[in-house]
């Protein structure tokens, strides 16, 4: 059994429904590391910082104190963020975030700024932890790693029908543009690890895809 669960792959590639359930199975923590990249992006919007600077960036993404905590309120959220106390769960799914996340994410200040938190949280184990680049390059060490991908087509579907659901009026095109444009920024920092096992998520479920896991590994 693997203590610790590397999840990696671009925008909607099925990693957040997939890491639950493997958490779940194993009675892990889920940490979704995009989680701190948008966190910071919202902050860095409110409080007008130029996110071209990294180094202010980088500041402040180590003066914030970030919190993910289990869901404090039953409306469909995988878990509760919080920035200095503030519950931010939710305006870090809206469209200014995501408009900007990758450009925050692309600067290498922040992501070592980040890069001590997210290693803490696979030190202490028993998590699976979802990124672009946590089997390469967080946790290296990982026993079990997963590179999720699907066509664009498809992941911009599936985002479309989430993000409608959850009452935002977006097009398909307008989806499937967002994430072409944040693939080509988050390319440079999304890695496959040697050692890890990749699985096209096109055509099929999460369920469906965590049982295929579980069957090859035996767990
Ligand atoms: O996974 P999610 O779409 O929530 O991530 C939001 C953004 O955060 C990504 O588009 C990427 O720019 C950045 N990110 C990253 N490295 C990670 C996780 C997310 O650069 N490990």
């Amino acid at each position: 059994t693997p203590h610790t669960i590397a999840i990696d792959g671009p925008a909607a590639s099925g990693k957040s429904t997939l890491g639950k359930l493997l958490a779940d199975h194993f009675g892990y923590i889920y940490f979704d590391t995009g989680v701190l990249y948008r966190a910071l992006t919202y902050v860095a919007l409110e409080q007008a910082v130029d996110l071209a600077n990294a180094a202010a960036l980088a500041k402040l993404a180590q003066t914030t104190n970030f919190d993910v905590l289990a869901p404090s309120i039953a409306d469909g959220r995988q878990y509760t963020v919080l920035a200095n106390g503030n519950d931010i769960t939710w305006p870090l799914r809206a469209a200014n975030v995501e408009r900007n996340v990758s450009q925050v994410a692309a600067h290498p200040a922040v992501r070592e700024a980040l890069r001590d938190t997210q290693r803490q949280i696979g030190k202490a184990g028993h998590v699976v932890m979802a990124g672009r680049d946590i089997g390469a390059v967080i946790m290296p060490d990982a026993q079990l790693k997963i590179y999720l991908d699907a066509s664009v087509e498809e992941r911009a579907q599936r985002r479309a029908q989430e993000l409608n659901a959850r009452g935002r009026a977006i097009s398909y095109n307008e989806v499937l543009a967002d994430l072409t444009r944040r693939d080509a920024i988050d390319a440079a920092n999304t890695f496959l690890a040697a050692d890890a096992i990749t699985i096209s998520t096109d055509g099929r479920s999460p369920e469906d895809v965590f049982q295929a896991i579980v069957n090859l590994m035996g767990v």
